[in-house]
């Protein structure tokens, strides 16, 4: 535990107290991080590693066929807004997604047993103070298993592809992925009947490569990934709207689980115009 962050004549230093023996000890605030245990001796950080051992002995797995919709929607939505963060041998997922989205993100917290935190931070461009709201996974049994299905811990800059879950649920995670990285908004156009458009955005095009072949498929539709023009990302994009209402039949067949703010968008505008 840390209890004082200090600056001293030998640079910034720290106050902590054993996580084990509750012995006080100072160390340098460099290498000090908050989300770990602290230990004052190499005996303690034994002690300590054979509890964390038993608790891993009892730990029991969320996701664990990926043949059911929750496991296949999350790990879709976690590829997308998660990310795998390994720090010094501590292994934990971080999930983060914008206050408004709280409640969406409740469901996969309470799935995983664990608490949402609110975290703000400073936008240099705008000037402006975001709120975020962050849950992590700090079940190893999860971090590694999800690892294993091939998420990455530098996401933007590496490829990732759809992992191998159950084919029967493959529109789940792609709907996981898309309310996650997607969005879908409502195109107003004076001479015409307004359009829908559809879009999913990612930092590597392999990930969306993998997914506009399955919608192609699924869809019988042109999907193309192309380099967003402005921003620096990948894209699959596409208007209409018979090719929307397709998409949206193939990601929300059988669907218990979705963001509810992008689902009636689709709803809304097909109620109208069908
Ligand atoms: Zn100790």
């Amino acid at each position: 535990m840390i209890l004082k962050k200090y600056k001293s004549g030998r640079g910034h230093r720290c106050i902590l107290r054993c996580d084990v023996c509750s012995y006080q000890f100072d160390k340098i605030y460099a290498i000090i991080k908050d989300n770990i245990n602290h230990c004052c001796s190499s005996k303690c950080h034994f002690i300590l590693l054979g509890k964390k051992r038993k608790e891993l002995n009892n730990q029991k797995s969320i996701f664990k066929k990926f043949d059911t919709e929750q496991e296949c929607y999350w790990l879709g939505y976690i590829y997308g807004d998660g990310c795998l963060i390994i720090d010094r041998g501590y292994k934990y997922i971080s999930v983060i997604c914008k206050s408004s989205d709280k409640k969406h993100l409740q469901k996969l917290a309470n799935w995983c047993s664990v608490s949402l935190n609110e975290r703000s931070s400073f936008d240099k461009r705008t000037k402006k103070k975001y709120f975020a709201i962050q849950m992590r996974i700090t079940n190893e049994l999860d971090c590694n298993l999800l690892q294993s299905k091939g998420l990455k811990s530098r996401k933007s800059v590496l490829s990732m592809k759809i992992p191998n879950i159950d084919k029967s649920c493959i529109h789940h995670f792609i709907r996981g992925y898309f309310d996650a990285d997607g969005s879908v908004g409502i195109f107003k156009r004076k001479s015409h009947n307004d359009q829908l458009r559809f879009s999913i955005c990612n930092g590597h095009p392999d990930i969306l490569e993998n997914i506009a072949q399955y919608l192609r498929f699924k869809c019988n539709s042109i999907l193309t990934v192309n380099k967003h023009s402005s921003a620096n990302c990948w894209i699959i994009a596409t208007a209409g709207n018979s090719v929307c209402y397709q998409l949206y039949n193939y990601l929300y067949q059988d669907a218990s689980i979705y963001l509810k703010r992008k689902q009636q968008i689709f709803e809304k505008f097909y109620e109208k115009y069908t």
